[in-house]
């Protein structure tokens, strides 16, 4: 079995964003993370290859910074890790972005199945693991909560999907795009080895040449989405009022008069 895990560096859930007058968007200097959901993806990669064999690849495409999540995620216990990029993808949407995914996994050639997260937690459009399978032309087998079976040698899989209203068992033949979502595992530490052979490792570096992509599909101009402004929302307003007394009944009580005045409750 080849998996693939798809995973982007994103700032830190804590990381504040601010806007400046030309619209550029900062994080400040919050430190780079994977995305929290692409967690779960690597975890569940790890745990199909204990059960089937095989290894683990995670890609990302993004500039130095995507190192980040790369390392986390061979630190998890990946086996390999490609980076994809160049200048010209600076300023791709999800359109663009998941070509350039589809190109590297074309180039990789023997994968089974692809994973990705549900969503990032900073552009968090969930649209890039569905434009993946599109491209590819692979089942989509997005929300899934429980991996129920895979068959290596039938090459097709069970999984289980979250629905709003209950959960859908779905069937598909391999090769498949999967996004994970919370619930289907718990992700697991890295580990000391882990973070050694992840500070020791190769990480190659593919070009927008290597994986055979077309430059004018990448960037702004391989982009069908623009950012024509970007703002900061306005500040909340708001009081806060801290309830004093001496017993957490006696506070429960008060705020339970507050909220009947007012008519919440
Ligand atoms: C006009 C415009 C300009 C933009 N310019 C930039 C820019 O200059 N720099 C920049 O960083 N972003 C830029 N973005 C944001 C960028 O398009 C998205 O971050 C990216 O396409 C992925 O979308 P998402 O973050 O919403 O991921 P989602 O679709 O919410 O993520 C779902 C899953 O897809 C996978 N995934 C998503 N992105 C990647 C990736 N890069 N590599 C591997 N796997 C991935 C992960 O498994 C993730 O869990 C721009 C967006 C627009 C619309």
């Amino acid at each position: 079995m080849h998996i693939v895990v798809c995973t982007k560096y994103t700032p830190d859930s804590e990381a504040k964003m601010s806007v400046d007058e030309e619209g550029n968007i900062s994080w400040g200097d919050s430190p780079l993370i994977i995305n929290p959901w692409d967690e779960y993806s690597v975890e569940e990669a790890l745990l199909l290859r204990d059960q089937h064999g095989g290894t683990v690849t995670v890609l990302s495409v993004g500039p130095e910074a995507a190192l980040e999540a790369l390392k986390h995620a061979v630190a998890m216990g990946a086996d390999e890790a490609v980076r994809v990029w160049d200048e010209a993808c600076a300023g791709s949407d999800t359109l663009a972005t998941s070509y350039v995914l589809a190109k590297a996994v074309e180039k990789m050639g023997d994968v089974d199945l692809v994973l990705c997260g549900k969503s990032t937690i900073d552009a968090q459009t969930w649209q890039t693991g569905v434009a993946l399978a599109t491209r590819l032309g692979w089942p989509s087998l997005m929300y899934t909560i429980n991996l129920v079976e895979l068959r290596s040698e039938e090459r097709s899989i069970t999984v289980e999907r979250l629905l709003e209203e209950g959960r859908q068992v779905v069937e598909a033949p391999l090769p498949a795009v999967l996004g994970t979502t919370k619930g289907i595992n718990e992700p697991r530490y890295t580990s000391f080895i882990g973070i050694r052979k992840a500070a020791q490792m190769e990480y190659p570096l593919w070009t927008l040449e290597d994986i055979g992509a077309e430059r004018e599909k990448v960037g702004p101009q391989g982009s069908g989405v623009r950012w024509p402004e970007v703002f900061e929302p306005p500040a909340r307003e708001g009081e806060a009022e801290i309830i004093e007394a001496e017993t957490i009944e006696e506070k429960a009580r008060i705020l339970t008069e507050m909220l009947l005045a007012e008519k919440v409750i």
